[in-house]
């Protein structure tokens, strides 16, 4: 019997492993580290659920990924609702017509006109397009939002500018045209009321599916031919890590940003109004999350908070040494290229997930392609 072996229990290689094992086969999971869930893994600290790698707020508009999803999980009702201090002042984040009421006051009213008017239509208009507005006022509020909300943030969370990164990062938070003041806009949004690691449990939860954690495959790997495995060739690898490392790091590190998380346990009820606050003007920390706020726990005396703080992602350092972000510069993903195309020589890997792919995508995202994948594979399990 053909056997199958999914490197990563994040949500690409646990959806996959499910999959194979649904149709029959065989599979063994191996996960470096000492949990499943990727990511997206949460554990209870003095009774409260925290996400160790800080918060992960599910949200898509796809049918097909929240009806897959909901035979694992079912969601709260959380939607994302964030703040942030721009100029001194707690406004609503994404950008929006309270945001502009607080910090324009007076000229506030001309300004949404405008805007409505400039932008008829459009729910939302991202900075770099509001930059290019020829309108001396709206000129004004984009190079204050411009320079308040994203330049600091941008530059201490890619250490690069703004207009140095790919359109779709900064392009995720654009400046919404009305009081919307949700986060996201998807038509599903919420976090698992068991939590994620419950979630991973269950979708793993299979008789062919066995999981192996604390195991380096990257020690493992034999590579044959055109064959690349761990105990036969027979065997077809699903990789969801980093390239750099599945090929000994052959064409030099692929460059990742990663994120260090200071926790406290505060004794208080809550901390924050939100469940994030972001801090662009702050010289290091780009946000805090406060974890209840977000999964409804209502523990009178204490509450748990993380601080967030970017930084270059190096497997020495001792704060940024897990890879969170592929960097979205050209010159990093031609990087990437090289390493994709060196391993287009093995016929038995499928390289998958946002580590995989080196692409910046949400778990949602992540979901489908790991849906369609899955398909794939299974279409080529059975040709063999
Ligand atoms: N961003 C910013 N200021 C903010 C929030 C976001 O400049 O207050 C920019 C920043 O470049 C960030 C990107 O928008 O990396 C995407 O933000 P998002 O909140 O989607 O990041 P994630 O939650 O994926 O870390």
């Amino acid at each position: 019997m053909k056997k199958f072996i999914v490197v990563g229990s994040g949500i690409t290689g646990s959806v996959i492993a499910r999959n194979l094992a649904d149709a029959g086969f065989l599979v063994s999971v191996y996960e470096k580290r000492n949990h499943i869930g990727g990511n997206m893994y949460d554990y209870e600290k003095d009774g409260i659920l925290i996400h160790k790698y800080g918060p992960h707020i599910f949200h898509t508009s796809k049918e097909n990924v929240y009806e897959y999803m909901s035979k694992f999980w079912k969601l709260n009702n959380f939607k994302n609702i964030v703040e942030g201090y721009v100029d001194n002042k707690l406004v609503p984040i994404p950008f929006n017509f309270k945001s502009i009421d607080i910090c324009f006051e007076e000229k506030a009213e001309e300004i949404k006109n405008k805007l409505l008017n400039l932008y008829p239509n459009q729910d939302t208009v991202t900075i770099l397009e509001l930059r290019k507005n020829n309108d001396p006022l709206i000129k004004k509020v984009a190079e204050f939002v411009y320079k308040n909300l994203f330049l600091n943030y941008t530059t201490k969370m890619w250490n690069l500018k703004p207009d140095e990164i790919d359109d779709s990062v900064t392009a995720r938070i654009p400046v919404v045209l009305s009081y919307r003041n949700t986060y996201f806009k998807d038509k599903y949004e919420g976090l698992p009321e068991e939590g994620y690691t419950k979630t991973f449990e269950k979708i793993l939860d299979h008789k062919n599916i066995e999981v192996k954690l604390n195991t380096d495959v990257t020690k493992l790997i034999k590579f044959k031919n055109n064959k690349i495995f761990i105990d036969d060739e027979n065997e077809t690898l699903i990789y969801t890590g980093p390239l750099d490392k599945l090929f000994n790091d052959k064409f030099g590190s692929l460059d990742y940003r990663s994120l260090h998380f200071e926790f406290d346990t505060l004794s208080q009820e809550h901390f924050q109004k939100t469940a994030v606050v972001n801090y662009p003007a702050d010289p290091k920390m780009t946000r805090i999350t406060e974890y209840k706020n977000m999964t409804f726990q209502s523990d009178k005396t204490k509450t748990i908070i993380s601080k967030e703080f970017p930084g270059t992602y190096n497997e020495k350092s001792d704060k940024w040494n897990e890879p969170y972000y592929p960097l979205a510069t050209e010159q990093a993903r031609t990087k990437y290229q090289q390493y994709f195309n060196y391993a287009k020589q093995f016929d038995n890997l499928f390289i998958c997930g946002r580590m995989g792919l080196y692409r910046y995508i949400n778990m949602d995202q992540a979901i489908d392609e790991a849906l369609t994948k899955s398909k794939e594979i299974l279409e080529y399990a059975r040709k063999k």
